[in-house]
C-alpha cells in the first residue's frame, strides 16, 4: 500500500514513511492510494475474535512491508495489554437499540490511547531498527497530549513536545501531561487557543530547516497511522451487533474529524455502516457545513467538552479529497481559500455525497448537561460531556429507527469531574492507577504564541 497527499504535490510514501512523517510536504495529509476491501465473509469471520486479532486483520492490508507479521502482532499485543478491560473496548447497551462503545479503558482514560499506544510501539520498532531518533511535536485540546506522553515516555528513540492551550484544558488533562517524570517528554503551555497550537505545529512542519534539524514527526490526528488504528473498533462493535448481515449507525463526538473519518474508512473497506452522525458542541463548523454547504471558520467557544473546542477540523481535508474525486489540486484550492478568506463553499455534487453518508447534530451546553443527567437518572451510568454530545446526537438524528446506533464513549467521566458533578450530582472518582494524580509535582513551560520562541525552546531542551 502506498500513501498519497490530499494536495497531490508531495512524494508518494510507504506506510512507515507516512507514519513517521505525519504532515505531507505540500501541506496535505497522507491517504491510502486505494481502500482495501474486506468481503462479507472476512467480516463475518471477525465475530468472537479477540480485539487484537481483529486489529491485526483490519490493519494488515495498510501496513505493506513495513513490519513482519510477528513484529506487527507483537506491537498490537503490547499496545493493548495495559487496557483495564479484556474486551479492550466494551460495548454497553443503555436503551433499546442504543449502545455506548467504551473507548476509555486505556492509561489516560480517553479514546486517543487506542491509537497512540499502538503508534508508540510502531514508532519504536521502526526507529530502533533504523538507528534513528525523532522529535515528536503535537498540539492537543487535552487528550491527545497525555495519550502521546503516556505512549512515548521513556522510549529512547524519541523526544515528545506537546503544545496545549494555557488554561483551557481540564486539571486532570493538564496533570496527565505535566506530571510524568521521564526526561524525554515535555509539556508546553501556549498562550492561545487550540487552533493556535495546531497552527504552530503546522508552521514547524512547513519550516523545512527546523523540520530537518530536529527530525520532526507528528502523532496528532493528522497522522494516518492514528486514523487507521481507530478503524478497528468500528469493526469490533458492528460485528458484535450483527454485521455484515445487519447495518449499524455511529454517533461520533467530533472535533478534528479523526475518529469519525476512521468510521468512514471502515465503511469504504466494506463494513455496512448506515449513517455516520457528526456530533458537535457549540464549535459546530461541521454541523454548519452539512446544513449550508459552506465550510466557514468562526471563533472558538470554550465548552464543557473541551476536547472538541476547535475551529477547523483538520481531518475533514481527507474526506474532501474523496468528495473531490481525489483531485489534489481542487483540495489545495479549497484550503487556500480557507486560509485567505476564512471559508469555502462545497460544490453541489460534493455536498450531495457528503449528505448521503453523514448526518449531524449540535449540542448546546444545556443539552450536554441535560443528557448527562438523563443518562444517570435512567440507568445509573455516569458519562463524560463529550460522550453526552454524542448521545444527544444519536437521540436527535437517529430517533427510534430500527438500525442499532452506537455512540462512541470517548472519555471516562473522571477526566471532567466538575462538569459531570454539576450536571448529575455525582463526582466520578479516578481509577486506582491515577488516584495520586493531584499530589504529583508538575513540570511545564508557559510560552507566548510565537513560532520562533517555541522552536528555540524545542531545540534547546531535546535530550
Ligand atoms: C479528541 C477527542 C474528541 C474528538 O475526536 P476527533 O478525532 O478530534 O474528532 C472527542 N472526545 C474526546 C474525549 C476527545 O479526546
Amino acid at each position: 500500500m502506498r500513501y498519497i497527499s490530499t494536495r497531490g504535490q508531495a512524494p508518494v510514501l510507504s506506510f512507515e514513511e507516512a507514519m513517521l512523517t505525519g504532515l505531507a510536504r505540500d501541506g496535505g495529509l497522507y491517504m491510502p492510494e486505494s481502500w482495501p476491501h474486506m468481503s462479507a465473509g472476512e467480516i463475518a469471520d471477525l465475530a468472537g475474535a479477540p480485539y487484537e486479532e481483529v486489529a491485526y486483520r483490519v490493519m494488515r492490508p495498510f501496513i505493506g512491508e513495513a513490519f513482519t507479521d510477528t513484529e506487527f502482532r507483537g506491537a498490537i499485543a503490547r499496545a493493548y495489554a495495559g487496557f483495564r478491560s479484556t474486551a479492550r473496548v466494551p460495548l454497553v447497551q443503555y436503551e433499546a437499540g442504543k449502545f455506548l462503545l467504551e473507548l476509555h479503558h486505556g492509561p489516560t482514560l480517553a479514546f486517543k490511547d487506542v491509537a497512540m499506544q499502538l503508534i508508540g510501539q510502531l514508532f519504536d520498532l521502526a526507529l530502533t531498527r533504523a538507528g534513528k531518533r525523532v522529535t515528536i511535536v503535537g498540539a492537543t485540546s487535552g487528550d491527545t497530549g497525555s495519550a502521546a506522553i503516556e505512549a512515548f515516555r521513556g522510549l529512547s528513540s524519541v523526544d515528545v513536545f506537546i503544545l496545549y492551550p494555557h488554561g483551557r484544558v481540564s486539571e486532570v488533562q493538564r496533570r496527565q501531561m505535566t506530571t510524568p517524570v521521564e526526561s524525554n517528554v515535555h509539556a508546553i503551555a501556549v498562550e492561545g487557543d487550540f487552533d493556535d497550537c495546531q497552527a504552530r505545529v503546522k508552521d514547524m512542519f512547513n519550516d523545512f530547516a527546523f523540520r530537518d534539524t530536529v527530525g520532526l514527526a507528528a502523532v496528532n490526528s493528522i497522522n494516518w497511522a492514528r486514523v487507521l488504528a481507530q478503524t478497528v473498533y468500528f469493526f469490533t462493535s458492528a460485528v458484535a451487533l450483527g454485521a455484515p448481515h445487519r447495518a449499524v449507525s455511529f454517533a461520533v463526538p467530533t472535533g478534528n474529524f479523526g475518529d469519525i473519518f476512521a468510521g468512514y474508512a471502515a465503511k469504504r473497506m466494506g463494513l455496512p455502516v448506515e449513517r455516520l452522525i457528526v456530533a458537535t458542541n457549540l464549535n459546530d463548523i461541521l454541523h454548519r457545513t452539512l446544513e449550508t454547504g459552506e465550510y466557514r471558520m468562526e471563533g472558538v467557544h470554550p465548552s464543557i467538552s473541551p476536547s472538541m473546542d476547535i475551529q477547523i477540523s483538520s481531518n475533514f481535508e481527507r474526506l474532501l479529497f474523496d468528495l473531490y474525486d481525489r483531485e489534489g489540486a481542487a483540495v489545495a484550492l479549497a484550503m487556500d481559500e480557507l486560509r485567505a478568506r476564512g471559508g469555502f463553499t462545497l460544490p453541489q455534487g460534493a455536498l450531495n455525497r457528503l449528505r448521503a453518508e453523514f448526518d449531524s447534530a449540535r449540542a448546546s451546553e444545556e443539552e450536554t448537561s441535560a443528557t448527562i443527567a438523563a443518562m444517570f437518572a435512567s440507568n445509573g451510568q455516569v458519562i463524560c460531556p463529550h460522550t453526552a454530545v454524542g448521545v444527544h446526537a444519536a437521540d436527535e438524528v437517529h430517533g427510534t429507527r430500527r438500525i442499532p446506533v452506537v455512540t462512541l464513549a470517548t472519555a471516562h467521566a473522571a477526566k471532567f469531574p466538575d462538569a459531570v458533578e454539576a450536571a448529575c450530582g455525582q463526582r466520578p472518582a479516578l481509577p486506582p492507577h491515577m488516584a495520586d494524580l493531584y499530589e504529583r509535582p508538575e513540570r511545564v513551560q508557559v510560552v507566548a504564541n510565537d513560532l520562533e520562541t517555541i522552536e528555540t525552546l524545542i531545540k534547546d531542551t531535546r535530550t
